[in-house]
């Protein structure tokens, strides 16, 4: 079965201080409330290692909000799948339609993070979503199915079986506007439909799928009630303990 999964992207946020408090504060939380369900932090990279140092032997993951699609060398500025290991960061997440849209990262290069990120035992938390204007011409089925035909369709079912799915309209990232649960779960349902053919029934089933876009402690639980939404890739309501452990209680 798939597991269920909060994850906070921090984005561009917090000082060392804030960063420290949030994880302990969301670390004594898990603490007192053990759950079976994921509980994933992406804060930015000069944080990831008081993440996962703080995070060592609890039951809160860490992850990355980038990775570099090169293995090593002359790449300023860039940060390893194998640097993100040593760390013990074990999520990585990919194709956020940010990165997508201000550093110019195209389908081709997401498959070549993806590559870098599953040959280090990273698991990816491969990003999705078509823009406003691609769901008012009704070609937002066709926008998802492409970014996942260029950027994680080649991938072995092992391999597959190693990555986590957000389905992130682009129209509702910091907007406050979130989709609706029905026009989430169609999504989250096709793209279903398009792992089971490109893979198995079982790859399929054992999928978990995000949804990420202005989702908060109010509008989490209508969310996460349909079948094929697994959870939430969380920003801004990641920012404060008592928003994202809501959002947790909300799984
Ligand atoms: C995100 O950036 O992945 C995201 C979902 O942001 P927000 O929750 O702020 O819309």
């Amino acid at each position: 079965m798939r597991t269920k999964i909060v994850a906070g992207n921090w984005k561009m946020n917090l000082t060392f201080e804030q960063a420290d408090d949030l994880v302990n504060e969301i670390l004594d939380y898990l603490k007192d409330n053990p759950t079976e369900n994921g509980v994933i932090v992406c804060p930015p990279a000069c944080y990831l290692e008081l993440a996962s140092d703080l995070a060592f032997e609890s039951e809160m993951f860490v992850g990355a909000q980038n990775i570099s699609q090169h293995a090593s060398g002359a790449y300023t500025g860039e940060i390893s799948a194998a640097m993100l290991l040593s760390m013990d960061v074990n999520y990585a997440i990919i194709g956020h339609s940010e990165r997508r849209k201000y550093f110019g990262e195209s389908n081709e290069m997401l498959a070549a993070k993806v590559d870098q990120a599953l040959k280090h035992e990273i698991s990816p938390i491969f990003c999705c979503g078509e823009q406003l204007a691609e769901r008012q011409q009704g070609n937002h089925f066709d926008v998802v199915k492409n970014q996942l035909q260029e950027s994680v369709f080649h991938l072995d079912k092992v391999d597959f079986g190693n990555l986590i799915i957000a389905y992130e309209p682009v129209w509702a990232i910091g907007t406050g506007e979130n989709a609706t649960p029905e026009q989430a779960q169609e999504m989250h349902s096709y793209i279903r439909s398009l792992i089971r053919d490109k893979y198995n029934e079982e790859v399929a089933e054992n999928t978990t799928i995000l949804y990420g876009g202005s989702c908060n402690p109010k509008n989490a639980k209508e969310l996460f009630a349909n079948p094929d939404v697994d959870g939430g890739l969380i920003g801004g309501a990641s920012l404060k303990s008592d928003d994202f452990i809501k959002i947790i209680e909300a799984l």
